[in-house]
């Protein structure tokens, strides 16, 4: 099943285009990352699928689960399943952070038709969602992300992840300022929600975070546009060579 599509999406911010032309199919079940350069657009491309204010779509369409994702609100994009970790999760001082989780999973649940879970229920759930990315349960009641080191709000997204189960995951700079044990627990927790029905899509500058989440496909972003798309082997080329020689393909059409 088509999970996402993309087809000829450009896009600007104050005027200017940042992306110029993405095509990218994701599959269910798939893991797919994004590399490339700083300044390439991956996360004003992460930000466009979720829906984040100040992107003017120019052309082109997003299709998710057969449905126009560019004209739903991003907690309507939320509510059908799609999650996304930013690049710089937000401090929400005077909210608890098991607050903000339990009226999440209830946005996302009243969407499916399920029951609201009360209390107890969520509480339940939520430790032992906790103990798959080693959280400590004083987490739950301090302010969203308020004095969180950067591996604490990296542990606190993905503890949100496993908790909503999304059907569309878009993760920027998941690896960004972890250590190399947080980075190996983010990883097995982001491993332990890959599943047959679930998409992931990855955004990374570095090589190093497709050694424990393996991708599989890779894909270039260069200039605001897909300019390469392999498997894990091109982040290992990428790896070795740098991003200049991608540069050296040639634009593709659209
Ligand atoms: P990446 O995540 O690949 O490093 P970004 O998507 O953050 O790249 O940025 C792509 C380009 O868009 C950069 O040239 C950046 O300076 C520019 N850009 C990003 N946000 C804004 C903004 N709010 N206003 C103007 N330019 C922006
Ligand atoms: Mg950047
Ligand atoms: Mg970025």
């Amino acid at each position: 099943m088509k999970m996402l599509e993309i087809k000829n999406l450009h896009a600007k911010i104050d005027g200017k285009e940042i992306l110029r032309g993405i095509n990218l199919t994701v599959n269910a079940g798939e893991v797919h990352a994004i590399m490339g350069p700083n300044g390439a657009g991956k996360s004003t491309l992460s930000n466009v699928l979720t829906g984040r204010e100040g992107y003017e779509i120019t052309q082109g369409e997003v299709i998710y689960k057969g449905e126009n994702l560019l004209e739903l609100e991003p907690e309507e994009r939320a509510r059908r399943g799609v999650f996304l970790a930013f690049q710089y999760p937000v401090e929400i001082p005077g909210v608890s952070n098991i607050y903000l989780l339990k009226a999440a999973l209830n946005a996302v649940r009243k969407h499916q038709g399920l029951e609201e879970l009360d209390a107890i229920d969520f509480l339940t759930l939520v430790r032992s969602k906790m103990q798959l990315v080693k959280m400590d349960e004083q987490f739950l009641h301090r302010s969203v992300n308020e004095g969180f080191s950067g591996g604490e709000k990296k542990r606190n997204e993905i503890l949100q992840m496993a908790l909503l189960e999304p059907e569309l995951a878009i993760l920027d700079e998941t690896d960004s300022g972890l250590d190399i044990d947080a980075l190996r627990t983010v990883s097995e927790g982001v491993n332990a929600l890959r599943n047959s029905d679930r998409s992931i899509v990855m955004i990374t500058h570095y090589q190093r975070l497709l050694d424990y989440i393996v991708p599989d496909y890779v894909h270039v972003l260069s200039e605001g546009r897909i300019v390469k798309s392999g498997d894990k082997e091109l982040a290992k080329e990428l790896e070795k060579s740098g991003y200049s020689w991608v540069h050296d393909a040639p634009e593709p059409e659209g």
